[in-house]
């Protein structure tokens, strides 16, 4: 499998789609360590996802959904280059990870027939940021939590 591109840079068409798996993803928080690169996947780009690369900085509260989450630099962040992050919003990129590798190839699995005939940037709309640099998903933004 050749590597997802994670460096596309273009301005991303919105279309907001349904997140099969990440919302029910179990991932522990232990999983990931300060100086891991992770990308969170956003969409699709001429059959391969697409999403932002990070470097996990330092455990934080993710306000959201009230659990642990991490810190994370964005290097291309501009103005919001430290967001949080829960922690099954990200997929490992710095080692072979079985775990990522699997949720990876699900949400590929998912997502690439759909856009098959798409080759723009796709933003698939689910993740948002606070203005407290709280980066959440659509199915943590409703609730009471
Ligand atoms: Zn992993």
């Amino acid at each position: 499998m050749l590597p997802p591109s994670w460096d596309h840079q273009p301005t991303p068409v919105t279309a907001p789609t349904p997140d099969p798996l990440t919302p029910t993803r179990d991932v522990t928080h232990a999983h990931f360590q300060a100086g891991d690169t992770v990308v969170v996947l956003k969409g699709v780009v001429a059959g391969e996802l697409w999403g932002d690369s990070m470097r996990v900085v330092a455990p934080s509260w993710h306000t959201p959904t009230d659990e642990d989450g991490w810190r994370l630099r964005d290097p291309t962040g501009g103005a919001q280059s430290y967001v949080t992050a829960h922690p099954r919003y990200l997929v490992h990129l710095s080692r072979r990870c079985p775990d990522c590798l699997i949720y990876l190839r699900a949400m590929e699995d998912a997502l690439l027939a759909r856009f098959a005939d798409r080759d723009e940037l796709i933003d698939c709309g689910w993740y948002t940021t606070t203005a407290l640099g709280q980066l959440v998903h659509t199915a943590d933004t409703r609730g009471s939590r």
